[in-house]
């Protein structure tokens, strides 16, 4: 492993560990991390009714998680994701939030935040305002009460918006994820930038993935966002804008109603060139990119060889990440074995 001399006191014996940096020369300094893959809702894009989860024994401990992370933000990690499956349902999830919020004190990390359904923001958005985050992204696919349960098999759009409402007037800045998907909510896109933009929210659109079998035909389903962002180009004065906020979608401004649409295109547009990521799974597994299976064991090393095991894991990551994804629109049959939940997003 290179080091670095330690910049925070020049005259330090002991070097800081090297900064991420893959083998294309990319910096690492966003971790996703999965914190189950369980998840009170079945979305028909992301899982299958029947899905079989990881095995509790392998989930790794609120502590193991806490000292993967500690050495991700010594090497340079800066902002942190929650996800899942739906972070808010593992059991005590405000003690690990507490833990990882700690970062944000010391000012090590930039950024804590979190991809949730929804489900459980009524019970923990204060908590979350309490722990450090600032925004938050939801997902949510439709207005329509029994679409929204019909494309989650069993979500309640009520307690959602409730939910919604409720992070809201905690303080937190709201970004509303919707995956397009062609014959369901393709005409809902328009309503639903009006409802968000209406609601002091910004919108990030979501093309569809091919992770993971489920039980409908994705070539069906696809909506690929050039289309979607012509037609609303049609209806709004969209502006684009330079802004980042260190993920993968792409801004533009409407200026009809001031707020923001995002729009994220991993089948139609490639951005590998400027990925930043890796995604942590529950069980330990560091995943290097969303759309392929190259992978690390980050468990053993933590627990055979403590920081400097996890260290050396590292180094290896950042060799074997890959360049990019391939997945094709044409073919939307599974690119990955594991579905969006075990990796999150
Ligand atoms: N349960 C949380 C939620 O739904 O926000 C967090 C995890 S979920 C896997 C993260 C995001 O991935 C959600 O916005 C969801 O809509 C999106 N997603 C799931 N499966 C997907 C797929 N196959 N293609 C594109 N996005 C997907
Ligand atoms: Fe659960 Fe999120 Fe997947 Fe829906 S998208 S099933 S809420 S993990």
């Amino acid at each position: 492993m290179t080091e670095q001399t330690n910049t925070s006191n020049p005259n330090a014996k002991t070097p800081s560990p090297a900064l991420l940096q893959d083998s294309f020369g990319r910096h690492v300094t966003y971790l996703r991390v999965s914190v189950t893959d369980r998840c009170d809702f079945r979305c028909t894009y992301c899982m299958s009714e029947q899905m079989k989860f990881l095995p509790k024994k392998d989930v790794l401990s609120f502590e193991e998680l806490a000292s993967i992370v500690d050495v991700f933000v010594k090497r340079g990690v800066t902002k942190l994701r929650l996800t899942g499956g739906e972070p808010l349902v593992r059991k005590d999830i405000t003690k690990l939030i507490d833990k990882f919020s700690g970062h944000l004190k010391t000012k090590s990390l930039k950024e804590l935040t979190l991809t949730t359904n929804g489900s459980q923001l009524s019970k923990y958005a204060s908590h979350l305002v309490d722990a450090g985050m600032e925004r938050i992204n939801v997902s949510l696919d439709t207005l329509d009460a029994e679409k929204f349960h019909k494309i989650t098999r069993r979500g309640n759009l009520e307690t959602v918006l409730n939910g919604i409402e409720a992070a809201k007037n905690a303080g937190l800045r709201i970004k509303i994820n919707m995956v397009a998907m062609n014959g369901f909510n393709d005409q809902e896109i328009v309503p639903m930038v009006r409802w968000a933009h209406g609601q002091g929210y910004d919108l990030t659109l979501i093309e569809e993935m091919p992770l993971g079998e489920i039980a409908n035909d994705r070539t069906q389903s696809f909506l690929a966002l050039r289309d979607v962002r012509d037609n609303l180009a049609q209806q709004f004065s969209l502006e684009k804008i330079g802004l980042s906020t260190g993920g993968p979608a792409r801004y533009v401004r409407v200026k009809e109603t001031g707020g923001r649409i995002g729009f994220i295109t991993p089948m139609s547009h490639n951005f590998c060139e400027s990925c930043n990521r890796v995604r942590l799974t529950c069980t330990g597994k560091l995943y290097l990119c969303l759309g392929k299976e190259d992978c690390i064991d980050l468990r053993d090393p933590l627990r055979e060889g403590g920081e400097a095991g996890l260290n050396a894991a590292l180094d290896e990551a950042m060799r074997i990440k890959p360049k990019g994804h391939d997945f094709d629109q044409k073919r939307m049959t599974p690119a990955v074995g594991r579905h969006m939940s075990v990796t999150g997003g």
